[in-house]
């Protein structure tokens, strides 16, 4: 039977083969030994790729370090990536059989083999794609006619359906499905339909609401887990913070009051009243010399939020290999109500794009936001990207972004 919490008393695996490039920066040892996500991002990651192991082989991996717990992401959708280009993926919008023949199954296959039983298997449903059907498949600025292909063809719900079908049958595999973060879903025109959207999802394909163990909230993003110096409520001279450019009327600052209060919408929409949610921090600490200490001046809301924010985007649409960012909270069980765990779900040092176009056989296209110089647009309200230069494909090592992850970690490392 699963247990509430599968991140209690558990020891998580750690991945060699991030752990030896993280140890190899100077530095880098502090965090080599965190555990952190196996991402199966491509068929051929199954069984392998240059450079990472196969998914038997992590298991295997696993079950010899003593591990009790095992993290992977599963990210492979047809006509992945709707709104961006950086993680476009390799399977075209139609291509659902060969999701679920070619890569949902031979998963499901390996993680139910006796051999990885004692493990608890915590899976990553798919970022950023029910979230993409919400915001960005038509009527608003960022929207795509990719999102909205995805949304008509419906083959994002199937696929997301049938992998928590699929894996939800094995029973120690704990699915969580990705919830985006405050800076996409805070708005009230979209968090009750985001939760909506989810629920439709894990209705469909023979998938019901008990495949879905939790869900995880801030995937590789930057949205800092707490805003010690300002909170939704604040207002200054009489106008609401809400109304400040950063916030932008969001009903959220930060991804820990994101993340509770979700869980309470999707539990009211009929989610397990035992829901439990992940937040990645890998990389939002924001930390290091530049990190504010205390409010803003109270002058106007600008200055007070600007002055006080520790995220320091230039705005909170801005996803590509974030200038500033550093390591956020190490990975923790049970920090908060209603939070199973706190996670590495994106190792740090992967990059998130290239900041030039790169050829390569891993399906990334070039998308603009990892580009420095480019000035955005509709999802980001047309501002700077914020984006490092000279990055590597997605998911290939940044040493320049890991040393400035460390330089900035909050907590200090
Ligand atoms: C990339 C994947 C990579 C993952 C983790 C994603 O953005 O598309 O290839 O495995 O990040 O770094």
């Amino acid at each position: 039977a699963r247990v509430d919490n599968p991140y209690a008393g558990a020891t998580p695996y750690v991945n060699p083969d991030w752990s030896a490039k993280a140890a190899a920066e100077p530095g880098g040892a502090a965090v080599a030994n965190e555990p952190s996500f196996v991402w199966m991002d491509r068929i051929a990651a199954i069984g392998g790729t240059p450079g990472a192991r196969g998914l038997r082989a992590h298991l295997d991996t696993a079950v010899s370090q003593g591990a009790d717990l095992f993290q992977v992401v599963v990210y492979n959708l047809p006509g992945r990536d709707c709104a961006a280009l950086a993680s476009n993926g390799e399977l075209g919008p139609t291509e659902l059989g060969r999701y679920k023949s070619d890569y949902i199954d031979p998963i499901a296959d390996i993680l139910a083999d006796p051999a990885y039983a004692s493990l608890r298997i915590v899976t990553l449903i798919e970022p950023d794609s029910l979230p993409n059907l919400v915001t960005n498949a038509g009527g608003t600025a960022g929207s795509t006619p990719e999102c909205a292909t995805m949304k008509a063809n419906g083959n994002y719900e199937k696929g997301v359906g049938y992998a928590l079908h699929t894996l939800g049958a094995i029973p120690n595999v704990y699915n969580y499905v990705d919830a985006a973060h405050h800076g996409w879903l805070g708005w009230d025109s979209n968090f009750v339909p985001a939760a909506a959207q989810f629920k439709k999802a894990a209705t469909t394909e023979g998938a019901t609401v008990s495949d879905v163990h939790g869900f995880i909230v801030n995937t590789a993003n930057y949205s800092a887990l707490r805003e010690p110096h300002f909170k939704v409520t604040d207002s200054v001279n009489g106008t609401t913070v809400r109304q400040s450019r950063w916030v932008d009327w969001n009903y959220y600052v930060d991804e820990l009051s994101f993340a509770q209060a979700l869980r309470t919408e999707l539990v009211r929409q009929g989610f397990a009243a035992d829901l439990g949610m992940l937040v990645d921090t890998a990389r939002n600490g924001w930390g290091g010399a530049s990190r504010p200490t205390g409010p803003g001046l109270l002058t106007s809301a600008d200055a007070y939020v600007d002055g006080g924010r520790t995220d320091r985007r230039i705005h909170a649409g801005n996803w590509c290999n974030q200038s500033g960012a550093g390591i956020g909270e190490r990975p923790t069980t049970a920090p908060e109500p209603g939070i199973d765990a706190y996670v590495w779900a994106k190792p740090p040092g992967e990059s998130d794009g290239s900041s030039r176009p790169v050829d390569n056989d891993e399906g990334k296209g070039f998308d603009r936001m990892c580009d420095p110089t480019y000035t955005g647009n509709g999802r980001n309200g047309y501002n700077l990207t914020g984006a490092l230069p000279d990055s590597p494909v997605a998911g290939h090592w940044f040493s320049a972004q890991f040393r400035e992850l460390l330089r900035n970690a909050n907590p200090p490392l």
